[in-house]
Protein backbone atom coordinates (compact mmCIF):
# COMPACT_ATOMS: atom_id res chain seq x y z
CA UNK A 1 0.00 0.00 0.00
CA UNK A 2 1.03 3.46 -0.72
CA UNK A 3 0.73 6.51 1.22
CA UNK A 4 1.86 10.25 1.04
CA UNK A 5 1.76 12.38 4.14
CA UNK A 6 1.63 16.29 4.52
CA UNK A 7 2.63 18.17 7.27
CA UNK A 8 1.31 21.66 7.79
CA UNK A 9 2.35 24.50 9.86
CA UNK A 10 4.39 27.64 9.12
CA UNK A 11 6.48 27.25 12.50
CA UNK A 12 7.76 23.90 10.40
CA UNK A 13 8.64 25.80 7.45
CA UNK A 14 10.74 28.30 9.68
CA UNK A 15 12.60 25.97 11.43
CA UNK A 16 10.80 26.51 14.84
CA UNK A 17 9.03 23.16 15.70
CA UNK A 18 11.09 20.04 14.34
CA UNK A 19 8.90 18.30 12.03
CA UNK A 20 9.08 15.02 14.27
CA UNK A 21 5.64 14.10 13.47
CA UNK A 22 6.55 13.08 10.07
CA UNK A 23 9.32 11.07 11.33
CA UNK A 24 7.25 9.10 13.47
CA UNK A 25 4.41 8.24 10.88
CA UNK A 26 7.12 7.05 8.43
CA UNK A 27 8.59 4.54 11.09
CA UNK A 28 4.98 3.60 11.85
CA UNK A 29 3.38 2.90 8.04
CA UNK A 30 6.78 1.06 7.31
CA UNK A 31 6.43 -1.22 10.41
CA UNK A 32 3.11 -2.47 9.32
CA UNK A 33 4.52 -2.78 5.47
CA UNK A 34 2.86 0.81 4.40
CA UNK A 35 5.39 2.69 1.98
CA UNK A 36 5.45 6.36 2.27
CA UNK A 37 6.33 7.39 -1.11
CA UNK A 38 5.95 11.07 -0.72
CA UNK A 39 6.36 13.78 2.19
CA UNK A 40 4.60 17.65 1.31
CA UNK A 41 5.43 20.48 4.06
CA UNK A 42 3.71 23.27 3.70
CA UNK A 43 2.49 26.41 5.64
CA UNK A 44 -0.58 27.26 7.16
CA UNK A 45 -2.55 28.10 3.59
CA UNK A 46 -5.87 26.87 2.77
CA UNK A 47 -5.17 26.82 -0.93
CA UNK A 48 -1.20 25.76 -0.38
CA UNK A 49 -3.08 21.95 1.38
CA UNK A 50 -6.03 21.82 -1.60
CA UNK A 51 -2.95 21.76 -4.25
CA UNK A 52 -0.79 19.58 -2.40
CA UNK A 53 -3.98 17.45 -1.65
CA UNK A 54 -4.29 17.03 -5.55
CA UNK A 55 -0.58 16.75 -6.27
CA UNK A 56 -0.15 13.73 -3.88
CA UNK A 57 -3.07 12.02 -4.68
CA UNK A 58 -1.87 9.45 -7.47
CA UNK A 59 -1.61 6.16 -7.19
CA UNK A 60 -2.01 6.56 -3.73
CA UNK A 61 -4.08 4.10 -1.50
CA UNK A 62 -3.37 6.82 1.69
CA UNK A 63 -2.93 10.17 2.46
CA UNK A 64 -2.51 11.58 6.21
CA UNK A 65 -2.23 14.83 7.02
CA UNK A 66 -1.21 16.60 10.21
CA UNK A 67 -1.25 20.34 11.67
CA UNK A 68 -4.15 22.96 11.22
CA UNK A 69 -6.79 21.37 12.73
CA UNK A 70 -7.02 23.83 15.83
CA UNK A 71 -9.49 26.98 16.94
CA UNK A 72 -7.11 29.42 15.19
CA UNK A 73 -7.08 32.09 11.86
CA UNK A 74 -4.17 30.02 10.58
CA UNK A 75 -6.07 26.67 11.51
CA UNK A 76 -7.11 25.64 7.45
CA UNK A 77 -7.04 22.09 7.49
CA UNK A 78 -10.33 21.42 8.16
CA UNK A 79 -11.62 23.79 5.42
CA UNK A 80 -9.29 22.96 2.74
CA UNK A 81 -11.01 19.46 3.38
CA UNK A 82 -14.00 20.21 2.87
CA UNK A 83 -13.01 21.80 -0.35
CA UNK A 84 -11.53 19.04 -1.80
CA UNK A 85 -14.36 16.65 -0.93
CA UNK A 86 -16.78 18.94 -2.11
CA UNK A 87 -18.46 18.31 1.67
CA UNK A 88 -20.98 20.60 3.46
CA UNK A 89 -19.89 20.65 7.34
CA UNK A 90 -22.88 20.48 9.61
CA UNK A 91 -22.72 21.90 13.55
CA UNK A 92 -22.21 18.98 15.39
CA UNK A 93 -24.31 19.72 18.82
CA UNK A 94 -23.71 16.84 21.02
CA UNK A 95 -19.81 17.50 20.62
CA UNK A 96 -20.03 20.97 21.25
CA UNK A 97 -21.88 20.20 24.55
CA UNK A 98 -19.16 17.87 25.20
CA UNK A 99 -16.37 20.53 24.85
CA UNK A 100 -18.29 23.03 26.74
CA UNK A 101 -18.04 20.66 30.04
CA UNK A 102 -14.92 19.97 29.24
CA UNK A 103 -13.80 23.46 29.56
CA UNK A 104 -16.10 24.52 32.56
CA UNK A 105 -14.49 21.10 34.32
CA UNK A 106 -10.92 23.29 34.40
CA UNK A 107 -12.65 26.32 35.60
CA UNK A 108 -12.90 27.87 31.82
CA UNK A 109 -15.92 29.48 29.83
CA UNK A 110 -15.56 27.90 26.40
CA UNK A 111 -14.46 30.60 24.05
CA UNK A 112 -16.80 31.14 20.62
CA UNK A 113 -13.55 30.54 18.57
CA UNK A 114 -13.55 26.22 19.02
CA UNK A 115 -17.60 26.41 17.57
CA UNK A 116 -15.32 25.40 14.89
CA UNK A 117 -13.93 22.20 16.13
CA UNK A 118 -17.58 21.24 16.93
CA UNK A 119 -18.16 20.49 13.39
CA UNK A 120 -18.53 17.42 11.12
CA UNK A 121 -18.90 16.52 7.92
CA UNK A 122 -21.53 15.15 6.16
CA UNK A 123 -19.87 12.90 3.83
CA UNK A 124 -16.78 11.96 5.74
CA UNK A 125 -16.16 10.66 9.48
CA UNK A 126 -14.56 12.18 12.69
CA UNK A 127 -12.10 10.99 14.53
CA UNK A 128 -12.09 10.88 18.18
CA UNK A 129 -9.83 13.31 19.79
CA UNK A 130 -8.91 11.83 23.47
CA UNK A 131 -6.28 13.99 24.40
CA UNK A 132 -7.45 17.32 22.68
CA UNK A 133 -10.33 19.50 21.67
CA UNK A 134 -9.74 19.27 17.84
CA UNK A 135 -11.40 15.85 16.10
CA UNK A 136 -9.62 14.34 12.96
CA UNK A 137 -11.00 13.61 9.93
CA UNK A 138 -11.47 10.85 7.65
CA UNK A 139 -12.48 10.74 4.18
CA UNK A 140 -12.64 8.30 0.85
CA UNK A 141 -11.90 9.86 -2.97
CA UNK A 142 -11.85 7.14 -5.57
CA UNK A 143 -9.88 4.41 -3.88
CA UNK A 144 -7.67 6.52 -1.25
CA UNK A 145 -8.21 7.00 2.13
CA UNK A 146 -7.92 10.70 3.68
CA UNK A 147 -6.91 11.23 7.46
CA UNK A 148 -6.48 14.67 8.72
CA UNK A 149 -5.01 14.90 12.45
CA UNK A 150 -4.12 17.95 15.06
CA UNK A 151 -0.08 18.56 14.39
CA UNK A 152 0.14 18.34 18.85
CA UNK A 153 2.70 15.06 18.33
CA UNK A 154 1.15 14.07 21.80
CA UNK A 155 -2.85 13.67 20.02
CA UNK A 156 -1.28 12.93 16.41
CA UNK A 157 0.40 9.40 17.76
CA UNK A 158 -2.80 8.65 19.92
CA UNK A 159 -5.09 9.06 17.15
CA UNK A 160 -2.74 7.30 14.66
CA UNK A 161 -2.70 4.44 17.35
CA UNK A 162 -6.08 3.94 18.19
CA UNK A 163 -7.73 4.59 14.78
CA UNK A 164 -5.80 5.19 11.67
CA UNK A 165 -3.03 2.46 11.97
CA UNK A 166 -5.48 -0.21 12.80
CA UNK A 167 -7.76 0.98 9.88
CA UNK A 168 -5.17 0.40 7.43
CA UNK A 169 -3.66 -2.54 8.94
CA UNK A 170 -7.32 -3.93 7.98
CA UNK A 171 -6.63 -3.31 4.33
CA UNK A 172 -3.39 -5.01 3.99
CA UNK A 173 -3.83 -8.14 2.71
CA UNK A 174 -0.58 -9.51 3.47
CA UNK A 175 0.43 -7.41 6.32
CA UNK A 176 4.57 -7.28 6.97
CA UNK A 177 6.13 -8.54 10.02
CA UNK A 178 8.60 -6.45 11.69
CA UNK A 179 11.25 -7.60 14.86
CA UNK A 180 13.61 -5.02 15.41
CA UNK A 181 17.07 -6.20 17.21
CA UNK A 182 18.84 -3.66 19.51
CA UNK A 183 22.05 -3.51 20.03
CA UNK A 184 24.66 -1.40 21.78
CA UNK A 185 28.59 -1.24 21.86
CA UNK A 186 29.49 -2.45 18.25
CA UNK A 187 29.65 -0.50 15.37
CA UNK A 188 27.54 -1.58 12.19
CA UNK A 189 30.53 -2.52 10.15
CA UNK A 190 31.74 -4.98 12.87
CA UNK A 191 27.93 -5.87 13.59
CA UNK A 192 27.55 -6.72 9.97
CA UNK A 193 30.68 -8.80 9.66
CA UNK A 194 29.29 -10.64 12.56
CA UNK A 195 25.95 -11.56 11.07
CA UNK A 196 26.30 -11.76 7.11
CA UNK A 197 27.10 -14.89 6.12
CA UNK A 198 24.47 -16.45 8.65
CA UNK A 199 21.90 -14.00 6.02
CA UNK A 200 23.52 -15.24 3.38
CA UNK A 201 23.76 -18.84 4.37
CA UNK A 202 19.65 -19.45 5.22
CA UNK A 203 18.72 -17.76 2.59
CA UNK A 204 15.22 -15.99 4.55
CA UNK A 205 12.73 -14.53 2.30
CA UNK A 206 12.58 -11.69 4.70
CA UNK A 207 14.47 -8.16 4.45
CA UNK A 208 17.24 -7.04 6.86
CA UNK A 209 18.42 -3.99 7.36
CA UNK A 210 20.74 -1.95 9.74
CA UNK A 211 20.02 1.29 11.63
CA UNK A 212 22.77 3.31 13.07
CA UNK A 213 22.35 5.64 15.96
CA UNK A 214 25.22 7.26 17.88
CA UNK A 215 24.44 4.91 20.75
CA UNK A 216 23.71 1.79 18.90
CA UNK A 217 22.43 -0.30 16.09
CA UNK A 218 18.89 -1.61 15.17
CA UNK A 219 18.59 -4.24 13.11
CA UNK A 220 15.07 -4.55 11.63
CA UNK A 221 13.94 -7.80 10.29
CA UNK A 222 10.86 -7.60 7.93
CA UNK A 223 8.89 -9.69 5.68
CA UNK A 224 5.38 -11.23 5.12
CA UNK A 225 6.48 -14.17 6.93
CA UNK A 226 6.24 -14.03 10.70
CA UNK A 227 7.53 -17.52 11.56
CA UNK A 228 9.89 -16.57 9.04
CA UNK A 229 11.29 -13.43 11.10
CA UNK A 230 11.00 -15.15 14.32
CA UNK A 231 13.70 -18.20 13.04
CA UNK A 232 15.72 -15.26 11.61
CA UNK A 233 15.65 -13.83 15.17
CA UNK A 234 16.64 -17.24 17.10
CA UNK A 235 19.58 -17.79 14.32
CA UNK A 236 21.23 -14.17 14.34
CA UNK A 237 20.53 -13.52 17.96
CA UNK A 238 23.12 -15.78 19.50
CA UNK A 239 25.80 -14.88 16.71
CA UNK A 240 25.81 -11.08 18.79
CA UNK A 241 24.18 -11.56 21.77
CA UNK A 242 26.73 -10.05 24.13
CA UNK A 243 25.10 -6.57 22.46
CA UNK A 244 21.78 -7.46 21.86
CA UNK A 245 19.87 -5.53 25.07
CA UNK A 246 16.42 -5.99 23.79
CA UNK A 247 13.80 -6.06 21.09
CA UNK A 248 11.75 -3.45 19.16
CA UNK A 249 10.98 -0.17 21.32
CA UNK A 250 12.56 -1.00 24.45
CA UNK A 251 15.49 1.22 25.88
CA UNK A 252 18.44 0.09 27.46
CA UNK A 253 17.52 1.77 30.78
CA UNK A 254 14.15 -0.23 30.77
CA UNK A 255 16.34 -3.22 30.18
CA UNK A 256 19.00 -2.11 33.29
CA UNK A 257 15.57 -1.09 35.05
CA UNK A 258 14.07 -4.31 34.78
CA UNK A 259 16.88 -6.57 35.49
CA UNK A 260 18.16 -4.41 38.49
CA UNK A 261 14.58 -5.05 39.94
CA UNK A 262 14.29 -8.73 38.86
CA UNK A 263 17.51 -9.00 41.16
CA UNK A 264 16.17 -7.02 44.12
CA UNK A 265 19.53 -4.32 43.52
CA UNK A 266 19.60 -0.83 43.77
CA UNK A 267 21.43 2.05 41.91
CA UNK A 268 23.08 5.30 42.79
CA UNK A 269 24.97 7.61 39.86
CA UNK A 270 27.89 10.08 40.37
CA UNK A 271 27.97 11.87 37.29
CA UNK A 272 30.37 14.93 36.26
CA UNK A 273 30.58 15.90 32.30
CA UNK A 274 27.42 14.21 31.59
CA UNK A 275 25.91 16.67 34.00
CA UNK A 276 22.58 14.29 35.27
CA UNK A 277 21.62 12.81 31.81
CA UNK A 278 22.62 9.25 32.89
CA UNK A 279 19.71 10.19 36.49
CA UNK A 280 17.52 11.29 33.73
CA UNK A 281 17.56 8.68 31.66
CA UNK A 282 16.85 5.99 34.35
CA UNK A 283 13.67 8.13 36.10
CA UNK A 284 12.74 8.52 32.50
CA UNK A 285 11.35 4.84 33.30
CA UNK A 286 8.06 4.35 35.29
CA UNK A 287 9.05 2.97 38.82
CA UNK A 288 12.25 3.31 38.80
CA UNK A 289 11.96 4.21 42.38
CA UNK A 290 11.93 0.57 42.93
CA UNK A 291 15.79 0.26 42.16
CA UNK A 292 17.10 3.84 41.82
CA UNK A 293 18.32 5.63 45.07
CA UNK A 294 19.49 8.77 43.86
CA UNK A 295 22.12 10.61 42.21
CA UNK A 296 25.03 13.41 42.41
CA UNK A 297 25.99 15.60 39.56
CA UNK A 298 29.25 16.62 41.26
CA UNK A 299 30.72 18.93 38.57
CA UNK A 300 33.71 20.55 40.19
CA UNK A 301 36.82 19.42 42.22
CA UNK A 302 35.12 20.72 45.74
CA UNK A 303 31.77 18.53 44.64
CA UNK A 304 33.58 15.28 44.42
CA UNK A 305 35.35 15.73 47.56
CA UNK A 306 33.06 16.83 50.06
CA UNK A 307 29.73 14.76 48.53
CA UNK A 308 31.34 11.59 47.30
CA UNK A 309 35.09 11.88 49.51
CA UNK A 310 36.78 11.67 46.76
CA UNK A 311 40.94 12.24 47.99
CA UNK A 312 42.40 15.82 47.57
CA UNK A 313 45.36 13.82 46.68
CA UNK A 314 43.73 11.63 44.13
CA UNK A 315 42.25 14.82 42.05
CA UNK A 316 45.90 16.74 42.55
CA UNK A 317 47.97 13.64 41.52
CA UNK A 318 46.10 12.13 39.16
CA UNK A 319 43.17 14.94 37.87
CA UNK A 320 39.21 15.32 37.81
CA UNK A 321 39.46 13.22 34.87
CA UNK A 322 40.78 9.85 35.81
CA UNK A 323 40.81 6.49 36.39
CA UNK A 324 41.54 6.57 40.12
CA UNK A 325 39.05 9.41 40.80
CA UNK A 326 36.02 7.42 39.05
CA UNK A 327 37.16 5.08 41.41
CA UNK A 328 36.81 6.62 44.22
CA UNK A 329 33.73 8.90 42.46
CA UNK A 330 31.89 5.32 42.40
CA UNK A 331 32.41 3.79 45.86
CA UNK A 332 31.61 7.25 47.61
CA UNK A 333 27.98 7.35 45.72
CA UNK A 334 27.61 4.06 46.55
CA UNK A 335 28.24 4.34 50.49
CA UNK A 336 26.81 7.72 50.33
CA UNK A 337 23.02 6.36 49.23
CA UNK A 338 23.99 2.32 50.40
CA UNK A 339 22.80 1.23 47.61
CA UNK A 340 24.23 -2.11 45.72
CA UNK A 341 25.93 -0.58 42.74
CA UNK A 342 27.71 2.69 41.98
CA UNK A 343 28.35 3.97 38.80
CA UNK A 344 30.40 7.27 38.18
CA UNK A 345 31.35 9.32 34.59
CA UNK A 346 33.92 11.89 34.27
CA UNK A 347 35.20 12.89 30.79
CA UNK A 348 36.15 16.00 28.96
CA UNK A 349 33.11 16.78 26.86
CA UNK A 350 34.68 19.23 24.96
CA UNK A 351 34.94 21.56 22.66
CA UNK A 352 37.12 23.47 24.90
CA UNK A 353 39.03 21.64 28.06
CA UNK A 354 41.30 19.01 25.65
CA UNK A 355 45.39 18.73 26.61
CA UNK A 356 47.47 16.53 24.39
CA UNK A 357 47.55 14.02 27.82
CA UNK A 358 43.77 14.47 27.92
CA UNK A 359 42.00 15.32 24.68
CA UNK A 360 38.52 16.16 24.44
CA UNK A 361 36.13 12.93 24.72
CA UNK A 362 38.69 11.34 27.18
CA UNK A 363 35.81 9.45 29.46
CA UNK A 364 36.37 7.10 32.57
CA UNK A 365 33.14 5.26 34.22
CA UNK A 366 33.29 3.39 37.12
CA UNK A 367 31.23 1.05 38.54
CA UNK A 368 31.46 -0.20 42.03
CA UNK A 369 29.79 -3.03 42.82
CA UNK A 370 30.98 -3.55 46.31
CA UNK A 371 33.07 -6.58 45.33
CA UNK A 372 34.83 -4.14 43.27
CA UNK A 373 35.02 -1.10 41.49
CA UNK A 374 35.42 -1.98 37.10
CA UNK A 375 37.06 1.52 35.30
CA UNK A 376 36.54 1.56 31.75
CA UNK A 377 38.61 4.05 29.55
CA UNK A 378 37.16 5.52 26.79
CA UNK A 379 37.96 8.04 23.88
CA UNK A 380 34.38 8.89 22.67
CA UNK A 381 33.95 12.21 20.23
CA UNK A 382 35.00 15.96 19.98
CA UNK A 383 31.28 17.59 20.26
CA UNK A 384 29.81 17.98 23.55
CA UNK A 385 26.45 16.69 22.70
CA UNK A 386 27.77 13.52 21.41
CA UNK A 387 29.94 12.94 24.29
CA UNK A 388 27.45 13.28 26.87
CA UNK A 389 24.50 10.70 25.44
CA UNK A 390 27.42 7.84 24.40
CA UNK A 391 28.70 8.47 27.84
CA UNK A 392 25.11 8.09 29.63
CA UNK A 393 24.54 4.87 27.20
CA UNK A 394 27.48 2.97 27.86
CA UNK A 395 27.15 3.55 31.21
CA UNK A 396 23.93 2.19 31.13
CA UNK A 397 25.30 -0.71 28.85
CA UNK A 398 28.52 -1.50 31.78
CA UNK A 399 25.77 -1.64 34.19
CA UNK A 400 23.43 -4.44 31.89
CA UNK A 401 26.45 -6.54 31.29
CA UNK A 402 27.44 -6.56 34.72
CA UNK A 403 24.19 -8.27 35.82
CA UNK A 404 24.01 -10.45 32.72
CA UNK A 405 24.86 -13.45 34.36
CA UNK A 406 24.36 -12.83 38.02
P1 LIG B 1 -4.11 22.89 18.01
O1 LIG B 1 -5.43 22.42 18.44
O2 LIG B 1 -3.11 22.91 19.12
O3 LIG B 1 -4.12 24.20 17.25
P2 LIG B 1 -3.42 21.81 15.43
O4 LIG B 1 -3.86 20.59 14.76
O5 LIG B 1 -3.95 23.08 14.87
O6 LIG B 1 -3.63 21.74 16.98
P3 LIG B 1 -0.95 23.03 14.97
O7 LIG B 1 -1.55 24.31 15.46
O8 LIG B 1 -0.57 22.93 13.55
O9 LIG B 1 -1.88 21.83 15.30
O10 LIG B 1 0.26 22.65 15.90
C1 LIG B 1 0.08 22.46 17.29
C2 LIG B 1 1.44 22.20 17.96
O11 LIG B 1 2.00 21.02 17.43
C3 LIG B 1 2.44 23.31 17.71
O12 LIG B 1 3.23 23.48 18.87
C4 LIG B 1 3.26 22.79 16.58
O13 LIG B 1 4.55 23.35 16.57
C5 LIG B 1 3.27 21.28 16.86
N1 LIG B 1 3.39 20.58 15.59
C6 LIG B 1 2.62 20.77 14.50
N2 LIG B 1 3.03 19.99 13.49
C7 LIG B 1 4.10 19.29 13.93
C8 LIG B 1 4.98 18.34 13.34
N3 LIG B 1 4.83 17.96 12.08
N4 LIG B 1 5.97 17.83 14.10
C9 LIG B 1 6.13 18.24 15.38
N5 LIG B 1 5.35 19.14 16.00
C10 LIG B 1 4.33 19.67 15.28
Amino acid sequence: MKAALITIGNELLSGFTVNTNAAWIGQEMGNIGIELRVQHTIGDDKEHIITALEDVSKDMSVVVVTGGLGPTHDDVTPSAFYSYFEDKPVFDEQYWKELTERFSRINYSIPDLNRNQAMKPEKGEVIQNMLGSARGLQFKKGSCHYFALPGVPKEMKAMMMSTVLPFLKSLEEKPISVRTIRTTGIPESALAEKINKKIISHNFPCSVAFLPKLTGVDIRLFGQDAQNIRDMEEILTPVIEKYVYGYDDVSLEEVVGNRLRELGLTLATAESCTGGLLGHRITSVSGSSDYYLGGVVSYNNEAKMELLGVKKQTLEKFGAVSEETVREMAQGVRSLFKSDLGISISGIAGPTGGTPEKPVGLIYIGLSSGKEVAVKKFNFFRDRDSNKRISSQVALNMIRLALKNE
